[in-house]
């Protein structure tokens, strides 16, 4: 299995070989082309399955090769994440990944002033990564555009279920458009975890490794 097969343009293909990756992992062959397929997509894996990459190759080419419609403004792919830690890896991933091309990448979490993140959402960037208190804290003072969003990430979605986060998640997905594609990542597939699927998602394809 090569990542040629797998729908990706040759920028990324070319940041891919860079990064030293030979070929895709399972989670990566089995979610990328339903992705690219424009599908909602539900990811069962651990971390260190290369599940990162599994959703944010897709999501770059998917922006890399779309117009923006002409009344779309702001950011166009949110990713929620429970921890600093995890926003921080999955930022470095999406630089790694989109250094061939011309998006902006934006984070927001809590812990750190909130002027340089306001400054960034202001300026105008393609996907912005979150922490789920601090976005809602600045989503509800009209920080950001969030009203172009196409893509939607839920990652660790179990580990934000376990932190609290379900309220904050509902109130920060209500403010989105409903025309959108969401996918979701979590370790294990509960009960909990099918609510949220059907609450945020729209006739998911599961992708178990
Ligand atoms: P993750 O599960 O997203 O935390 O990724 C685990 C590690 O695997 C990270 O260090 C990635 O850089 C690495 N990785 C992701 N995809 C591949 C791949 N196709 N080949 C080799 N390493 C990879």
């Amino acid at each position: 299995m090569s990542f040629r097969t797998l729908g990706l343009d040759a920028n990324i293909l070319k940041a891919v070989q860079e990064a030293g990756y030979t070929e895709p992992t399972p989670i990566q062959a089995a979610a990328i082309p339903q992705i690219i397929a424009g599908h909602d997509l539900i990811g069962i894996a651990q971390t260190g399955t290369g599940k990162t990459a599994a959703f944010v190759l897709p999501i770059l080419a998917k922006l890399a090769g779309m117009k923006r419609e002409a009344n779309q403004r702001g950011i166009r792919a949110l990713v929620v994440a429970p921890t600093r830690e995890l926003v921080v890896q999955i930022e470095e991933n999406v630089r790694a990944y989109s250094k061939h091309l011309p998006l902006k990448v934006a984070t927001v979490f809590g812990g750190v002033g909130e002027h340089p993140q306001i400054q960034a959402l202001r300026s105008g960037v393609d996907m912005v990564i979150a922490t789920p208190g601090r976005l809602l804290d600045l989503m509800d003072r009209r920080h950001g555009d969030f009203s172009g969003i196409n893509f939607l990430v839920l990652d660790e979605a179990d580990r934000m279920l376990d932190m609290g986060f379900l309220p904050s998640i509902r109130q920060i997905v209500k403010a989105l458009p409903r025309k959108r594609q969401t996918l979701l990542f979590s370790a294990t597939l509960s009960r909990e975890i099918e609510g949220l699927t059907h609450e945020f998602q729209h006739a998911p394809k599961t992708v178990q490794i």
